[in-house]
């Protein structure tokens, strides 16, 4: 079945859930009318299912490949990034001072959700560039600023993130990529980095690379990194693409799935960069690159979910097999339905979370909107990512045998997902963040929250009593373990609970705006809200109970316990 973009979940996640009206009515995002929504969401939505969609199964049978030092990417490839740019996909959010559109991240977030449903590999490309455009805005120089935001923008050139080193993954500070002053305002980079997404291509005329890197006075740590802009060829007078770079790609990662996306080792020596940003304050830099990719990547999560959902549907309405009744299609069976309502309602419930995310972020000049953007945006990742897994999983067993079959595409899915729980901070390290830093207000954004699914809740009773209750219900036991886990002064105790605590928020979460949903009066809807909060919401209280073990039992797990 061919892919179609989800639009109409989008239209009626900002028109009935997640509160963009409050976006629209500010003078900056003023011009995001009505009107406006409807005709990017449909523009952008022909190109994902015209032009992107049937690029999918070309990056997974024809890999990116490494020849003579070049990559070629996959068949189409070229085309495909090239309607993105011309359509100002990249830019949308993107200051028009240089070119951008201007629009709310809401608005980015749902196109980033159509065009990752319609094909992952080479959408990772434009949101590596989206990630470096909000760096560059907030922290490069104006000679940077005019240099490269035209051009990242535009879609000629385009950027990649490079932090990652052998030595150095989750553990950024490791790294040992050194930067010299060269005397001139230009910095001498070398070292190696890995698993750099699409480190190169053979379609635009730059590709430019912000590098993590120490300066010989950097300390040890993160304190003591910088950031540096390294293009593959360094712009001449004009601007223009001139002398290359001494920099190279040294391999292609053979990988598990997203095998349209070239993963590049690359190999500095000495290339010519520039700094953005102040000396030794890289972290803050890249971290604006990377909390926009962190969004952007639970938005994989959920692209992904949606193809895989609509894939599996189409099958189990075509599948004949057993008793069925009805139809005689696999569908009529409980534990297929089952199957699918659950992806469904995940997906909204994610989809939900990282809208709602978004509408912080277009909020943000008000402080306690950029608390929330900040406390939802590790649940919007992981959540957003499990669910991704979760769902494509769920979509190879409602095909049976032929979801192994690779074919029907639903393999490609699963495979092609799971990294996304992997890269930009593994989900375990967004846990972290979510219980560690994110609560360093002592709980004062997750408790705003709260009080809002329970002031939901108490607007919803006299319509849905029985979800209603469930919903408050599951948000006290979540401020109780909340108010626990914030009195931990040992780390561990919060560590050790951590990604359940996530989830279970993200569960609460999603009774919340399946409430929402229910409380429009759609019937259909309406029945999915009772479905997840009957079904899935309950999760939270087992999840809950583990996190409030704190680490003691488990750290009494020793290692040699686990290798007896
Ligand atoms: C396909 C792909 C594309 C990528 N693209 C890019 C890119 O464009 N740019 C870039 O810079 N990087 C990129 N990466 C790298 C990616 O971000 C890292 O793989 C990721 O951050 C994890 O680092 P690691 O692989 O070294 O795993 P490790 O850090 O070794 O982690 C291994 C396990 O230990 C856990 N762990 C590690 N430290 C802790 C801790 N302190 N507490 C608790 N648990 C911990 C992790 O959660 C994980 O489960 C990419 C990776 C892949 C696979």
């Amino acid at each position: 079945m061919a892919y179609q973009s989800p639009i109409n979940d989008l239209r009626f996640l900002m028109d009935h859930v997640v509160g963009f009206d409050a976006v629209a009515a500010t003078d900056r995002y003023a011009e995001a009318t009505p009107d406006m929504v409807d005709a990017i969401l449909t523009e952008a939505a022909k190109m994902c299912d015209a032009v992107l969609a049937p690029l999918q199964r070309n990056g997974d049978l024809h890999p990116a490949v490494l020849e003579n030092g070049v990559v070629r990417t996959s068949p189409g490839f070229a085309d495909g990034y090239r309607a993105i740019a011309e359509g100002g996909w990249i830019g949308m959010s993107a200051d028009p001072e240089n070119g951008g559109m201007g629009l709310p991240m809401t608005l980015t977030t749902a196109v980033n959700d159509m065009m990752s449903g319609a094909c992952l590999s080479l959408q990772l490309n434009p949101l590596m560039c989206q990630g470096q455009i909000e760096a560059l805005e907030h922290h490069a120089n104006d000679a940077i600023k005019a240099l490269y935001l035209p051009k990242l923008i535009s879609g000629e050139w385009c950027g990649t993130m490079n932090l990652t080193e052998p030595q150095a993954g989750s553990d950024v500070g490791a790294l040992r990529s050194k930067a010299e002053p060269n005397g001139d305002g230009s910095y001498a980079i070398s070292g190696q980095k890995i698993y750099i997404s699409w480190g190169d291509n053979d379609f635009t005329e730059n590709v430019c690379h912000l590098v993590l890197a120490r300066l010989p006075d950097g300390v040890p740590g993160t304190k003591g990194i910088s950031l540096f802009m390294v293009p593959k060829f360094i712009p001449d007078g004009d601007g223009n693409p001139g002398e290359r770079n001494s920099l190279r790609v040294v391999s292609l990662e053979h990988k598990l799935g997203l095998h349209g996306s070239p993963t590049a080792v690359m190999e500095y020596d000495g290339a010519t960069g520039w700094l953005v940003g102040p000396e030794h304050g890289g972290m803050a830099a890249m971290f604006t690159m990377m909390n926009n990719a962190r969004l952007g990547v639970g938005v994989q999560g959920i692209g992904v979910a949606e193809g895989a959902y609509q894939h599996a549907l189409a099958y189990a309405q075509d599948r004949k097999q057993g008793r069925a009744g009805g139809t005689g299609a696999i569908i009529e069976h409980a534990d297929v339905r089952r199957m699918l309502a659950t992806m469904k309602a995940d997906t909204y419930a994610a989809r939900a979370i990282a809208m709602a995310c978004a509408v912080a972020i277009d909020l943000s000049d008000d402080p306690a909107w950029q608390a929330r953007a900040a406390f939802l945006t590790p649940i919007a990742k992981a959540f957003g990512t499990d669910t991704g897994i979760a769902v494509a999983e769920s979509g190879v067993q409602v095909h049976g045998g032929m979801g192994f079959i690779e074919e029907t595409g639903a393999a490609q899915y699963a495979r092609d997902v799971r990294v996304t729980a992997i890269y930009e901070g593994t989900n375990g390290i967004q846990a972290m963040d979510l219980v560690a830093r994110k609560m360093m207000d002592g709980g004062d954004a997750a408790s705003a929250l709260l009080d809002e699914i329970e002031a939901g809740s108490e607007a919803a009773k006299a319509t849905h009593p029985a979800l209603a209750e469930a919903v408050w219900q599951a948000a006290e036991t979540l401020r109780e373990t909340t108010e626990w886990l914030t009195a931990q002064d040992d780390l561990n105790d919060r560590f050790a609970g951590a990604v359940p605590y996530l989830r279970a928020f993200a569960r609460v979460l999603g009774g919340h705006y399946h409430l929402a949903a229910a409380m429009t009066g759609d019937t259909a809807r309406a029945r999915l809200a009772t479905f997840y909060i009957e079904r899935l919401l309950p999760e939270h209280i087992g999840l809950l109970a583990h996190v409030r073990q704190g680490a003691g039992t488990l750290l009494a797990i020793t290692p040699d316990d686990l290798v007896a």
